[in-house]
C-alpha cells in the first residue's frame, strides 16, 4: 500500500483532492483554518441590495463570486452539509441587519422551498438547514417550513426572468399546518438571480393570509443593483 502510494505524483493527488475539503478547514478555499481563513473571508460581502422589479427587498450576504460561491456549491452539491454553521455565520449579520436587535416578538425564518428531487440527491433541504443554523444563532428566531414546490417544476438554471417566473407560477405550495405564527416572516435562499422564486413564495405566503417583510440570501447573483 505505501509502495503503490509512493508511486503517485503528489502534485496531481493535491489536485485531485482540492474539492474534497475537510471538516476543521475554511470553507472557501480548505487551508486549515474553520469556519475561514481571513483571506477568504476578506472577498466576501459587502452585503448587497440587489434590485428585483416587483420586488420584495432583499439584503444579501455577497456576490456570487469568489470563496462565498466556492463554499455554496461545497455545501450544495458536494455533499458538505457540515458547512451549514460556516455559511449561517455569513448570513447572521445580514439577518440582524434586516431584524435588528433581539426582539420581543418572534421573527420567523421561511426557507424557499427546493424541487423535490434536488433536496432528495443532496440528503436535505439545503436552505432549510442553512435557517436552522442560523435560527441557533438568535433566541428571537423560529423556522417554519410551510412552502413546497410542485413535483414538475424544473431546475431554473439557464432559465430568463420570464421563463423563471413561468416555471414556478402557480408551483410554490402552502402546507397550512406548517405556517409561521405571530411575528415578522422572513424569506431566506441561498441564491438570487431575478427574484422569481423568492416573488413567488412572498405571493404564495400572502395568499394564505401571511405578510412577508423581507428576504435575506446568501448569494448575490442579480444583474441589477
Ligand atoms: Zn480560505
Amino acid at each position: 500500500m505505501g509502495a503503490m502510494l509512493a508511486l503517485v505524483d503528489v502534485r496531481g493527488l493535491g489536485a485531485a483532492l482540492v474539492d474534497l475539503v475537510l471538516p476543521g478547514e475554511c470553507a472557501g478555499c480548505g487551508v486549515d483554518r474553520r469556519p475561514w481563513c481571513g483571506a477568504c473571508l476578506a472577498q466576501v460581502g459587502p452585503p448587497t441590495r440587489p434590485w428585483l422589479p416587483g420586488g420584495p427587498e432583499v439584503l444579501a450576504a455577497g456576490r456570487y463570486a469568489g470563496p462565498l460561491r466556492a463554499a455554496l456549491l461545497r455545501y450544495k452539491e458536494r455533499g458538505r452539509r457540515d458547512l451549514a454553521g460556516a455559511l449561517a455565520g455569513l448570513l447572521a449579520p445580514v439577518l440582524d441587519e434586516v431584524a435588528g436587535p433581539a426582539q420581543e416578538s418572534t421573527i420567523w425564518l421561511v426557507p424557499a422551498p427546493s424541487r423535490p428531487a434536488a433536496a432528495r440527491e443532496r440528503g436535505g433541504d439545503h436552505v432549510a438547514r442553512l435557517c436552522r443554523a442560523l435560527g441557533a444563532r438568535r433566541a428571537d428566531v423560529r423556522v417554519a417550513r410551510p412552502l413546497r414546490l410542485a413535483r414538475r417544476t424544473r431546475d431554473s438554471v439557464g432559465l430568463d426572468a420570464a421563463q423563471r417566473a413561468a416555471n414556478l407560477a402557480g408551483r410554490v405550495r402552502v402546507r397550512r399546518g406548517d405556517l409561521p405564527g405571530a411575528g415578522r416572516v422572513l424569506l431566506v435562499d441561498d441564491v438570487v438571480t431575478t427574484g422569481a422564486t423568492l416573488r413567488a413564495c412572498r405571493d404564495a405566503l400572502a395568499h394564505a393570509g401571511v405578510p412577508v417583510a423581507s428576504a435575506i440570501v446568501l448569494c448575490d447573483a442579480a444583474r441589477d443593483h
